[in-house]
């Protein structure tokens, strides 16, 4: 079967194009050895079938970046029939630089121009023709999002993938091209595919030609001597870079016209003064976050309070209240959809309970409470996780995002971080995994492994069931405050973290210049529906399989310490509640989890839920334990020990709120249960990104990683705990805080003045 390889910058429209070509045969896998999506499919419309492979999004064919390294192995060692080169016809000059070393290859190459759409909406014209002649492959301008073109597209690839092509370099005059056609001689002479791809990248000093190629190495040095000196500085990637762009803007820039009405702005540039200024992006920034978790966690929407309530008497009682709204005030979306889920799981509970209501004792609360108890106290959070990953994909997908960077980098930048740090950080608020190995877009070591440290501050998927549970028990228990504005003060407090100790780190152990940060910003795009469901589709599927798999096999343990003693007596009793015969574990704190936690519950005294609380001290240094295997199991946790305790019998009336009464028999305070959060938002993340960092640091630094990460989170909640119950102690920690500042100043003063004897 003929393969065609699609090839463009991030954004450009790849996945895009790949979908519509694609359509339902495409599946996603990895490339081997590294986490980066693999997709591909299968285009029917041709005489014969052709499959379709979309590599990863890239600026450049350098090895600096994962991606990179794929796209470049797949043309070279793969060979696809044809190449596709997705060109962002709106930046046409930034996207040329990839196409120049794609030239470079012997393959067949087509230029996709995608984004034409924009171009005539904006009234530009870009001349096909011209552009055609200069680069010397076809190119067919498309739109792939309103799939213009599409299989004229994929004819003219066919007709060129029954063509040899053989690589040319545009940088054909000057000692620079004389050095390439010297070197891609050698090269011939060793009979090498590709000889002119490997000749320019070696001139580039580029790491893994330099190595694969040792031999050749005195060769270009020798060839570089018979020019005089000054016509290669030192930096020859630098050299190869700067004429590859003088090329493109020497050739292209006249084949795009611009039409005099487009001398005017276009309206991306106005929204970037306002969203991007530099008083008012951030706040901004702030206030859509906020408005995100408005939309996903509030129980009283746009603050109208009750009044929904007054005004239809004629529903009270009826479904829609406690669904749609409660007295407290309308309920977002958000929180409707986790009810819905809630009714369904409780629902789900019922019957099988009742099912189940003459099997022997310990079976009934083997399945109600080791079974359902866990997994349904972390399925009812996927509405709500859903929806929160919905609202970043779309400030993502926009190009909204990359703004962000942009403005965050005048920020970053005094922090001793670059803006590019901002995406991997970003990416945490999904999942740590892919962010952490996206942090080797970073150029320096120091500022990637203090990177690597802070992003599971911002906080994950997995860590919103802890957030949103705790924060609804603080609402209902003690009355104060609106779960949102909870859930979003501890998103900001993790981001805070992660900027307090990023200044940490790079004023002590972890210091370095920070690169600079170059970025075109993409203009804005309506998101498109497909790609987004696509997206959370798969966010699904992950999340469910988590919940039955990794989680279901922690609560079946927890459910089993939990209900057996140390001398191995089933501790579930049948007791009578309102009439009705429930199974309810009364004596949990006599269970082996109970003796195991309370060996470890002193530890977390300090912090407000140790062995201070009342009752079930245990509980909560249980689930920060079992949080390390993943962090749903925190909740899970809860959920399986109350299901436990009370048998079930509120869990007929609301499944959460059974944790709600958990939490209520430890006797635990407002400060302790803020502290609780914190502590699990930055302490040890899950044993996968625990496993991930450990891949992408030295041994030593990893190790320190588990050091910083367990005295950050013990510092944190110890001092909210503290502050929060006793407001003076807050003097303490602001004089240890200034103590530690002088203290590096001075140490760092001694060390620059040594420096400079
Ligand atoms: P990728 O990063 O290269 O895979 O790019 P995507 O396919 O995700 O596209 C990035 C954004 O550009 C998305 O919001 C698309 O909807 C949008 N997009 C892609 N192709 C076109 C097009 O031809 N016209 C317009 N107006 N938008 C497009
Ligand atoms: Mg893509």
């Amino acid at each position: 079967m003929k393969r065609f390889a699609l090839i463009g910058n991030p954004n450009s429209g790849k996945t895009t194009l790949f979908n519509s070509l694609t359509g339902s045969t495409a599946h996603v896998g990895n490339w081997p050895g590294v986490t980066v999506d693999k997709k591909e499919g299968i285009y029917k419309k041709k005489e014969e079938p052709i499959s379709i492979i979309d590599l990863p999004g890239i600026y450049s064919l350098s090895p600096y970046t994962p991606e990179e390294v794929i796209s470049r192995n797949y043309i070279l060692e793969e060979k696809p029939d044809c190449v596709i080169n997705i060109v962002d016809a709106t930046n046409l000059e930034r996207n040329l630089y990839l196409t120049t070393q794609l030239l470079e290859m012997n393959v067949p190459v087509v230029i996709a121009l995608n984004m034409m759409d924009i171009v005539r909406k904006n009234g530009d014209k870009l001349n096909k023709e011209m552009l055609e002649k200069k680069i010397g492959v076809p190119v067919v301008a498309i739109s792939a999002q309103k799939q213009e073109n599409i299989d004229r597209l994929m004819d003219v690839c066919y007709n060129e993938s029954k063509k040899y092509r053989s690589g040319v370099s545009l940088l054909n005059d000057g000692p620079l091209a004389h050095l390439i056609k010297d070197v891609k001689i050698a090269f011939e002479a060793l009979n090498v595919d590709n000889p002119l791809f490997h000749a320019i990248k070696l001139i580039e000093n580029d790491e893994i030609e330099a190595k694969n190629h040792k031999e050749l190495l005195k060769i270009v040095n020798d060839f570089k001597n018979t020019f005089d000196d000054e016509t290669f500085g030192s930096d020859l990637e630098a050299i190869v870079a700067d004429a590859r762009y003088k090329y493109i803007s020497k050739n292209y820039s006249i084949a795009k016209e611009k039409s005099e009405a487009l001398e005017k702005e276009t309206a991306s540039d106005k929204i970037d003064r306002v969203l991007t200024n530099k008083w008012v992006g951030i706040p901004i920034f702030l206030v859509i976050l906020f408005a995100i978790f408005h939309l996903t966690f509030s129980e009283n929407f746009l603050f109208l309070g009750g009044l929904f309530n007054n005004l239809s008497p004629s529903f009270e009682g009826t479904m829609f209240e406690g669904v749609l709204w409660t007295d407290a005030g309308i309920n977002s979306l958000g929180v409707i959809l986790f009810n819905l889920m809630d009714c369904i799981t409780s629902a789900l509970g019922d019957l099988i309970g009742g099912w189940l209501s003459n099997a022997p004792m310990w079976i009934q609360s083997f399945v109600s409470d080791g079974l359902l108890g866990g997994v349904f106290s972390v399925l009812s959070f996927v509405p709500q996780i859903l929806l929160l990953f919905l609202f970043f994909s779309i400030l993502e997908d926009s190009g909204y995002m990359a703004r962000v960077a942009f403005i965050l980098d005048r920020i970053f930048r005094k922090f001793g971080l670059s803006g590019r740090a901002f995406m991997p950080m970003i990416m945490g608020f999904g999942c740590s995994v892919p962010a952490m190995i996206n942090t080797r877009t970073l150029a320096s070591e120091n500022e990637r492994t203090a990177t690597v440290r802070v992003i599971p501050f911002f906080s994950c998927g997995a860590k919103l069931p802890i957030l949103t549970a705790i924060a609804g028990a603080i609402v209902e228990l003690f009355n104060v405050g609106n779960a949102d504005i909870i859930t979003y003060s501890m998103y900001l407090l993790g981001m805070v973290t992660a900027i307090v100790t990023i200044i940490l780190m790079r004023n002590t152990t972890m210091k370095g210049e920070v690169a600079p940060f170059i970025m075109e910003l993409p203009s804005y795009h309506a998101p498109q529906l497909k790609s987004l469901m696509i997206h959370l589709w798969d966010k699904l599927k992950h999340y469910v399989k988590k919940a039955f798999t990794i989680i279901l096999a922690s609560t079946i343990v927890i459910w089993f310490l939990s209900s057996f003693s140390f001398s191995y007596e089933f501790l579930p009793e049948v007791i009578e509640y309102e009439g009705e015969e429930i199974v309810a574990n009364l004596r949990m704190n006599e269970s082996i989890l109970g003796g195991l936690g309370n060996l470890v519950s002193p530890i977390f005294a300090p912090l407000g839920f140790g062995s201070n609380l009342s009752n079930f001290a245990w509980v909560f240094a249980v689930a920060a334990v079992t949080g390390l295997i993943a962090k749903e199991n925190v909740i899970a946790t809860f959920g399986t020990l109350a299901a436990c305790v009370s048998g079930g019998y509120i869990a007929t009336e609301d499944g959460v709120l059974e944790v709600i009464a958990m939490i209520e028999a430890t006797g635990i305070t407002i400060p302790a249960l803020i502290a609780f959060i914190a502590f699990n938002m930055t302490t040890i993340p899950c044993f996968a990104a625990v496993a991930t960092a450990k891949g992408e640091l030295s041994n030593k630094k990893f190790k320190w990683t588990l050091v910083f990460w367990l005295v950050t989170s013990y510092l944190v909640s110890m001092a909210i705990f503290m502050i929060g119950s006793w407001w003076w102690t807050s003097f303490i920690f602001l004089a240890l805080a200034l103590a530690s500042v002088f203290l590096i100043r001075y140490f760092n003063n001694k060390a620059s003045m040594k420096g400079s004897i």
